[in-house]
């Protein structure tokens, strides 16, 4: 890991110069933040359950035609994936209220929205991600008309997925926050799905009890957060009954 060159660390993950050109490897921290990194802690193997998330999410979505970066899982910890020119915008896609649209807009936690609400926020950690309109992002250039309308499209299909997909395991999905990317290929750009898709970026609540699988649990100070990741990981079929220490021995890793 210190051998690689880093390319970026961010808040739960570090990108490192990939083997090829090109690629890049994410590698997945146990590092947890909330509310622009004032709230810190390690929550003991969050990184090997987000990097194995992540991995089954997005295999799923290319499966329906969603590129994204994902290319293969390398170890418990790190994935090889594309490199992308990633646009400064983070999408945000609501079924449920609950967080900052709640106190923004006086609407109760829980509350089914009438149709699936698109947020965008401006990468900034130095501004605290602020909410911004389509018209910033195409007049600032941060995404020409056309690639919004494709993200937007993009960001739609994968609500439509992911809604179904979680619902097939008891969860209802609330929210979540996706990032795109350019991916140059010869002469080709293509916007590409980025980043990861994992508790740390959506609120995940169980259907029945509507106790919350997600990060809420950590920035809440609600407790069990290793085990919550566990218990999507454990549903979604991709981890062990026993939890990921059971992914240690040489067979579960493939
Ligand atoms: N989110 C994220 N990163 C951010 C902001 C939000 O992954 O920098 C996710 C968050 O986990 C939730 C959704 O986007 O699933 C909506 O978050 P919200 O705007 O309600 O912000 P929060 O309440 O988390 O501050």
């Amino acid at each position: 890991m210190t051998r690689r060159r880093r390319v970026y660390e961010g808040k739960a993950k570090v990108l490192f110069e990939g083997p090829e050109s090109g690629t890049l490897v994410q590698y997945f921290k146990d590092d947890a933040t909330a509310f622009n990194g004032v709230k810190k802690a390690t929550v003991t193997g969050k990184g090997v359950l987000n990097n194995r998330i992540s991995e089954y999410l997005m295999v799923k979505l290319a499966e329906i035609g969603i590129h994204n970066h994902f290319i293969r899982r390398l170890n418990m910890r790190e994935q090889l994936i594309k490199e992308v020119e990633i646009i400064p915008v983070e999408v945000i896609v609501r079924n449920i209220a609950a967080g900052s649209i709640c106190t923004r807009l006086g609407i109760a936690e829980g509350t089914p929205l009438p149709r699936p609400i698109i947020e965008y926020c401006f990468k900034s950690d130095e501004l605290n991600d602020p909410l911004v309109s389509e018209e910033h992002i195409t007049a600032f250039g941060w995404a020409n008309p056309l690639e919004l309308d494709d993200i937007m499209s993009q960001s739609l299909r994968v609500n439509d997925f992911l809604l179904g997909l979680f619902a097939g395991i008891g969860i209802r999905l609330v929210d979540f926050k996706l990032e795109f990317g350019r991916y140059y290929e010869t002469d080709e750009m293509q916007i590409i799905l980025a980043d990861e898709i994992s508790p740390d970026n959506c609120r995940l609540w169980d259907a029945v009890t509507n106790k919350k699988l997600d990060k809420d649990r950590f920035r809440r100070d609600l407790g069990d957060v290793e085990d919550a990741y566990q218990e999507v990981a454990r549903r979604l079929g991709i981890i062990p009954e026993g939890g990921p220490g059971d992914l240690q021995g040489t067979t579960a890793i493939q």
